[in-house]
């Protein structure tokens, strides 16, 4: 999608810490870090939020989630524990209107989110 921030990221139109990637998902360092790791892991296909998702897109989104859990593996944080969100819309705080799962660790999360 020519305006998305994502999309170009994907396409190397702008540069991005890259961490990941396969034919269908990439994965990137957030550019603004809220924890030792925060990857955002992200469709390579153009879906704008989880509102948008279809059944068709089931496996993209297994492939997403199961992504970010091999990162945490690979990075030892899985065992200690890390944390994986969606934003979604307004109220959310969705910025990048294209799919993308946080994957935030090496620190001790708070709950409830702010
Ligand atoms: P969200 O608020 O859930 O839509 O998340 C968007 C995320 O994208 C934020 O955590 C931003 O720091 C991150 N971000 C924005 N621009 C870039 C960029 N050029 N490269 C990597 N991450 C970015
Ligand atoms: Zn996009």
């Amino acid at each position: 999608m020519a305006d998305c921030l994502f999309c170009k990221i994907i396409t190397r139109e702008i540069p991005a810490s890259i961490v990941y990637e396969d034919d269908r998902v990439l994965a990137f360092n957030d550019i603004n870090p809220q924890a030792p790791t925060h990857v955002l892991v992200v469709p390579k296909r153009h879906i704008a939020s989880l509102g948008e998702l279809s059944d068709g897109d089931d496996q993209i989104v297994g492939e997403v989630v199961r992504r970010a859990a091999a990162i945490a593996e690979e990075r030892g944080i899985a065992a200690g524990g890390y944390r994986t969100v969606f934003n979604t819309n307004r109220d959310a705080g969705q910025t990048v209107f294209h799919i993308h799962l946080h994957l935030l660790g090496g620190r001790s999360m708070k709950w409830p989110p702010g």
